[in-house]
């Protein structure tokens, strides 16, 4: 829909919009109002090139666009009743709880050893592990490959699936070869259009979720879920969406906590939605109640930091991982105000 400046378009102005559709296919159809008429554009008015151009217009004010940009995340579309399943959970159908430790300390692996079985007795349905880390810090501890043996070894003795953020193209091929179950794109990778590409194209043919963090900056939705688009573009559509906080903070948090977008989310993706409470507000103490806000706004799921003993662990964990028995308190309550959002509004 062009909405032009003015009450009405002069004809040589409707002339230059109708030989710009027309080069893609598409048609101009006037819908006169009593005091302004707008521009239907009739035809697939999805093309980029299309619209940038009818924005360039000096008379043009904005497109409003009435076609989904997601032909395959929009929650019309034909993949709108696919499920992801991991871990025994279908997402939608039961509260998917994603938990472990921010990272895998090499020197140390004894404790995650720990902390796998430990979220599995809370009722973790996949292990998290950090192998290699995003930091922020050059100089900061940056993973181990090493730590892959751990990861896939807490594995086969929890029997859960695992999730790990992989940063770029060796990482996606070592953890697919290695098992990895999920793969994790960081919020500094989530606007990394080549590691999309690359892990659609790694996952294609594969059962592998991938969980997509939203990026740190993310401006839009549109943006967010257009990140989505890439890797069910290039071939699968197993992707869950985690918001985990962005920037700026919120005075005393780690991060500003966007739980609250789940509902928006949903009105345009079927795509499901797993919160981050650890990274968005980044204090333990804060965590357990950001968690429960979260599925209070019909989140289908968390992704949590845990560690058996937190002040040993490395990384995020030391300030921001719960013990087992916070992880195992927060997710009874989840679990409670899953079932009653689901018992009053059937889930919506
Ligand atoms: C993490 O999950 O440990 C992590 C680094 O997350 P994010 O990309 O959201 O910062
Ligand atoms: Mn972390």
């Amino acid at each position: 829909m062009i909405l032009p400046k003015t009450h009405r378009l002069a004809p040589e102005q409707v002339a230059e919009i109708t030989a710009i559709v027309a080069e893609f296919g598409c048609s101009i159809q006037p819908i006169i109002g009593a005091v302004r008429t707008i521009y239907a554009i009739v035809g697939d008015e999805r093309d980029e090139l299309m619209i940038n151009r009818l924005e360039g217009l000096p008379f043009v004010e904005r497109i409003d666009r009435i076609q989904s940009p997601f032909k395959l995340m929009d929650r019309r579309s034909d993949l709108a009743s696919h499920r992801i399943t991991i871990g025994g959970v279908t997402l939608g159908e039961d509260l998917l709880v994603i938990a472990g430790q921010c990272t895998i300390d090499p020197k140390n692996p004894s404790y995650f050893l720990e902390t796998a079985a430990a979220v599995k007795e809370a009722g973790a349905h996949v292990l998290r592990g950090g192998v290699w880390k995003p930091r922020t810090n050059p100089y900061a501890f940056q993973g181990d490959g090493k730590s892959m043996e751990i990861l896939m070894e807490a594995s086969r003795l929890t029997g859960l699936p695992v999730d790990a953020e992989v940063m770029d193209e060796q990482q996606v091929e070592v953890a697919l070869d290695a098992g990895v179950h999920m793969l994790q794109v960081g919020a500094r990778n989530a606007l990394n259009y080549s590691l999309l590409r690359t892990i659609g194209r790694a996952v294609a043919k594969r059962d592998t979720v991938v969980l997509l963090k939203r990026s740190l900056h993310m401006g839009t939705l549109n943006e967010f879920i257009s990140a989505a688009e890439y890797i069910a573009a290039f071939g699968n559509p197993n992707v869950i969406l985690c918001p985990r906080g962005t920037s700026p903070a919120l005075d005393g948090y780690r991060n500003h906590p966007d739980e609250s977008i789940t509902p928006l989310l949903k009105e345009k993706t079927w795509a499901p939605v797993v919160i981050d409470p650890s990274h968005s507000v980044g204090k333990a103490s804060y965590v357990p109640a950001c968690a429960l806000a979260a599925v209070a706004y019909g989140a289908d799921g968390l992704c949590i930091e845990a560690h058996v003993s937190p002040s040993h662990g490395i990384g995020d964990d030391p300030k921001q991982a719960l013990t087992p028995s916070a992880l195992a308190e927060t997710i009874t309550q989840a679990r409670q105000i899953w079932s009653l959002r689901h018992s009053i509004i059937g889930g919506v």
